[in-house]
């Protein structure tokens, strides 16, 4: 896929105030350092079209990006501050599943890990929450360019070992790196298949 054009349209701390159109849309998520900000203008080819927050945690808003005019690219918070109280855990959890929950033109979740990283607990936890909400998602692993081939094979195969102790089969993953672009294509390629083969309802 090309991009040909991709423009901030709005930011929510709230679902119900998200677009009200039917273009599908796709969904980034991950742990706060992932690399999320920097996979999203990757993808698109922009510098700053997602913003690094300052304050971690601070700002939980649904960011929608128009791609292409044709689908939206959603970023969602990153999840999994240390700093954050418990209160703020529990906010944050039910601002995210309302999203998930509501949302019907979210055709795909990118649930992104540090390719370097041993499976964590919420990123396991989050994945058995969307398979048990029926949520569709993909993993995407990030800064492969951080790790030498062989490394970053060795970790994405225990990574899939780690899973397959819980799920039935892999979810479809990507392996991406935003400082080279490796992987980018395959990402693309696959969200336009996904658009290809979606009607808007009437
Ligand atoms: P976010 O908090 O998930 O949005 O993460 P950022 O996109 O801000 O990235 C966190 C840090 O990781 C920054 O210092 C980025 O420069 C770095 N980073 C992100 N993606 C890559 C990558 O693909 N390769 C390398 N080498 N560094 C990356």
């Amino acid at each position: 896929m090309k991009i040909k054009s991709a423009e901030f349209v709005i930011s929510n701390s709230d679902v119900s105030k998200c677009p009200e159109t039917k273009l599908p849309e796709y969904a980034f998520i991950g742990r706060s350092n992932v690399g999320k900000s920097s996979l999203i203008n990757s993808l698109t080819n922009r510098k700053d079209l997602a913003k690094t927050s300052g304050r971690p945690g601070k700002t939980q808003l649904i960011n929608h990006f128009l791609i292409n005019q044709s689908w939206y690219l959603v970023d969602l918070p990153g999840y999994g501050y240390a700093r954050v109280s418990k209160k703020e855990k529990k906010t944050f959890q039910k601002f995210i599943t309302n999203y998930f929950e509501k949302r019907e033109q979210m055709l795909c979740a990118f649930v992104l890990i540090d390719s370097r990283h041993k499976p964590q607990p919420i990123d396991m936890e989050f994945m058995t929450w969307m398979g048990e909400h029926q949520i569709p998602f993909c993993i995407i692993f990030t800064k492969a360019d951080k790790l030498k081939p062989k490394a970053l094979e060795r970790h994405i195969e225990e990574y899939k070992a780690e899973m397959l102790e819980t799920w039935v089969e892999m979810p479809q993953y990507f392996v991406t790196s935003s400082a080279s672009g490796f992987g980018k294509e395959e990402v693309l390629d696959f969200i336009q298949s996904i658009n290809d083969g979606f009607l808007p309802q009437q």
